[in-house]
């Protein structure tokens, strides 16, 4: 097994030196010149550690092994060369020292033997890259082996220099440079065992094998053991020779004690040499630790190698289920699949079927829709002939259409014009009735409006109030006459506190009913100084019935400009001495006359009587203004002739229906009378009496007209004074009248208060049947005005009975009442 192995015949050596001659020129320093491939990992011979190699005499001798019996036997000729070469010890190459250094070099040897059997074993094997690579390692590691050797071999050459081994400092300094080569030979081999184990780690795969080689190594080693228990045999056989040979011959006791001698001289040589073996052994011991722990990181890495094993079957076990499984659902879907590519085959062959059936169904369609084609074809083709023909027919069609609507127009219009017949008709229905509604409520109304009691009146007992009113009826007017108190009853009484707008209201109705084409009569009736101008013309600041009678009838208008065209004139006059003047003329003192229309009508109108058309109230102040100043430039004294004479506001309100074409035309006068006191009775003269006379007259006329009106005489005396004359058309037929009585509230007054009030009364009250009115009111006209109080003929109205009883007054109404009632 080893066969580098080499025993030593000591009977055939003929000397140390020949032997070392002959080492020296064949063999004889393995160690130095071959190589050795053992690494510490490479040698797993724990037993044949640097302890057993170590030698020396007595006690430092081991059990056993090659070294030793290489020592031995190479010991003989060693020791008869020291013997014949006594006197050359004493150089630098002495036997002694030749000897251990022999002996070292075979322990060496014999490890790098081993390292090379382990080596081969290996490569017999077979080797992957790794085991290559662990081998170039090996190498490596070898190499560096020699490295160390050939630093030994060079220390051993420095201490076989002459005096070298006694200058202690140069050899120290080297050994120290040496030891510091080596401990850096040895970094390199803990790095390389980094690498190595590294490598060990890739190794896994070739565990089995590398167990192998362990198995076959641990039957080296049991031979191994073998061997060397044999060769402890033989060293024991040995020292056993080496006894009975010191037990022999005296000249080899003379050379041991030579040797013993020469040894005390070589002894710190042998020391020397001996700490430097025991180094080495020590770095040998070392390795072969590392060796161990190696051994034992590679059986971890077995362990781990069959953990991860186990790992990669249960994976591969896994994969393999899964792999199971996923054929499983691959064959499931491949079945799948085919099925409902099955499923779908058969569908579409069913569909294809239909659609095959539907194909036929559409063919014979098309068979029979084609007669139909063929009729509708036909029927397009007598269309398009009657289409041909059309504009004839629609001519004739449109003609009978113009027809149509023609005689529909016509229609239209026949019922257009029933409908404003029966509208017109309607109209005068309406206008009828509102004639008897005011007839109903009489179209000759009497009020009375009591003026507040003003500076003019004075102070004192005369300047007192002799007038009251009854605060539950407005209609009844109290005065007190000389002490005594009578009562009227009045279609309404207006005490001090009414306003302009309290009296206007009641006559607006009236001012309204000129735009439906009535003629209406407004007079103010009363003594000089009651207020009369003051109702009907006002003041600036607070207008009168005039002002605001003109201002409505304009709104009015406008409400009705949709339908309705009107004009509104206004003309003014006065009567004085019964001589009519116009007020807006040029010529104001020109005497107009009335004269009868020459168209034979009937109408009556005043040539030469200014008439201004106006269309706002601004229009009314100018004409106001316009007239009062004729008037004032007329007369010195405005006031005293202004009593003395009638004025007259004649508004005429013209309308045309702009759908109907009708006209209309209403009147209205507004006329302030002369004043109504008794002149005549204080003995006038003159003038003065002229004036009390005209006036007079026709204040008498007008009750009598009034009268005659409200019992529907036959003959109305209209004539009798210029002032009926001229109203005559608004006081007649269906005109309306209204009378205000203006009444001074002072004491001094009650006497013409009373007058005046009995004269309202009498006009009011005139209610006679038709039979007996002409009759009574014949009787009337014939009274002079003045004259009626004391004449004692005025006819007293029904509704006295209020009046206080025992008066004089009260004593009339039934002498009256027996002379109005109808003699049936
Ligand atoms: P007539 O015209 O009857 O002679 P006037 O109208 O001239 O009387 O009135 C006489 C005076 O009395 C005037 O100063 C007038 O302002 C005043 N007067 C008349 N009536 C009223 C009244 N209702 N409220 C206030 N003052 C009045
Ligand atoms: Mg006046």
């Amino acid at each position: 097994m080893v066969p580098s192995r080499r025993t030593w015949n000591l009977g055939a050596t003929p000397s140390l030196l020949g032997l070392w001659r002959v080492g020296r020129a064949g063999e004889p320093q393995p160690a130095m010149a071959r190589p050795a491939p053992a690494s510490p990992a490479a040698r797993p011979f724990p037993h044949t550690g640097p302890g057993r190699l170590r030698t020396g005499r007595g006690k430092d001798t081991p059990a056993g092994g090659d070294e030793d019996s290489g020592v031995h036997s190479a010991g003989r000729p060693a020791l008869a060369q020291c013997r014949a070469l006594s006197v050359d010890w004493a150089g630098p190459g002495s036997p002694h020292r030749l000897y251990l250094t022999v002996q070292v070099e075979n322990l060496k040897e014999k490890l790098i033997s081993q390292a090379q059997e382990v080596s081969r074993l290996r490569s017999e094997l077979g080797g992957t890259d790794l085991e290559k690579h662990r081998d170039l390692l090996m190498v490596e590691n070898e190499r560096l082996r020699q490295e160390m050797r050939r630093c030994e071999a060079e220390l051993q050459e420095l201490r076989g220099k002459p005096g070298a081994a006694c200058t202690g400092c140069e050899h120290s300094q080297e050994s120290a440079q040496l030891r510091d080569k080596l401990s850096q030979l040895q970094l390199e081999v803990a790095e390389n065992k980094g690498m190595l184990s590294e490598l060990n780690l890739e190794v896994q795969q070739k565990t089995d094998r590398l167990a192998e080689v362990e198995l076959r190594l641990k039957d080296c080693l049991a031979e191994k053991a073998q061997e060397e228990e044999r060769l402890s045999r033989r060293l024991r056989d040995s020292h056993e020779t080496i006894a009975s040979l010191r037990a022999q011959s005296p000249p080899i006791k003379y050379v041991i004690k030579t040797v013993e001698v020469e040894s005390s001289k070589t002894k710190q040589a042998l020391s020397e040499s001996q700490a430097r073996n025991q180094h080495l052994q020590e770095q040998v011991a070392m390795q072969r630790q590392v060796l161990k722990e190696m051994e034992q990181q590679l059986q971890s890495s077995h362990q781990l190698t069959a953990q991860l094993r186990a790992q990669i079957a249960m994976y591969e076990a896994e994969l393999e289920r899964a792999h199971g499984q996923m054929l499983e659902e691959m064959q499931s879907l491949e079945e799948d699949k085919n099925r409902a590519i099955e499923e779908a085959f058969a569908r579409a062959q069913v569909e294809m079927k239909a659609v095959h059936e539907n194909l036929a169904g559409v063919r014979t369609n098309l068979l029979t829709l084609q007669p139909a084609l063929r009729t509708l074809t036909n029927d397009y083709n007598g269309l398009k002939r009657q289409v041909r023909g059309f504009p004839l027919l629609l001519q004739e069609a449109l003609k009978s259409v113009k027809a149509e609507i023609g005689q529909a127009i016509e229609e239209v219009s026949s019922n257009n014009q029933e409908l404003l017949r029966k509208y017109r008709r309607e109209l005068q229905l309406r206008k009828k009735c509102h004639n008897e509604l005011v007839r109903l409520k009489g179209n000759i109304r009497v009020i009375a409006r009591v003026r507040p009691v003003t500076k003019e009146d004075g102070e004192g007992p005369e300047a007192t109030n002799a007038v009251t009113f009854d605060p539950d009826d407005d209609s009844i007017i109290h005065l007190l006459h000389k002490g005594k108190p009578v009562s009227f009853e009045l279609d309404k009484v207006f005490s001090p506190r009414a306003s302009q707008q309290d009296v206007f209201q009641e006559v607006q109705a009236l001012i309204t009913s000129c735009i439906d084409g009535f003629n209406v009569c407004i007079f103010a009736y009363g003594q000089t100084g009651a207020g009369k101008t003051y109702t009907m013309e006002g003041t600036p600041e607070n207008p009168g019935i005039n002002q605001r009678a003109l201002q409505l009838l304009f709104s009015e208008v406008q409400e009705k400009a949709s339908d309705w065209a009107y004009t509104i004139t206004v003309s003014a006059a006065e009567i004085y001495n019964e001589a009519l003047r116009d007020l807006l003329g040029q010529e104001p003192q020109e005497k107009l006359e009335i004269r009868l229309c020459p168209d034979g009508s009937g109408q009556l109108y005043v040539p030469g009587l200014t008439e201004f058309q106006v269309q706002s109230v601004d229009d009314i102040n100018k004409v106001f203004e316009f007239g009062h100043t004729n008037r004032t430039t007329e007369f010195t004294n405005l006031n005293e002739h202004s009593s003395r004479s009638h004025a007259l506001l004649i508004v005429m309100v013209r309308g045309v229906d702009c759908s109907t074409g009708l006209r209309t035309t209403g009147k209205l006068n507004l006329v302030d009378l002369a004043g109504s006191e008794r002149v005549g009775k204080s003995g006038a003269e003159g003038s003065r009496l002229r004036e009390a006379q005209h006036i007079n007259k026709s204040l008498s006329a007008l009750g009598d007209v009034i009268a005659a009106l409200r019992s529907r005489q036959g003959h109305v005396p209209f004539r009798n004074s210029k002032l009926t004359y001229l109203l005559q058309d608004s006081l007649s037929g269906d005109s309306k009248t209204l009378m205000v009585v203006q009444v001074s509230p002072v004491e001094k007054n009650t006497s013409e208060t009373l007058y005046s009030l009995k004269f309202a009364e009498r006009v009011r009250s005139v209610e006679l049947g038709p039979g007996s009115r002409r009759a009574e009111l014949g009787s009337w006209s014939s009274q002079e005005h003045l004259e009626w109080e004391p004449a004692c003929q005025t006819p007293q109205p029904a509704a006295r009975a209020h009046s206080a009883p025992g008066s004089g007054s009260t004593s009339r109404p039934g002498s009256i009442r027996r002379k109005l009632q109808p003699s049936a």
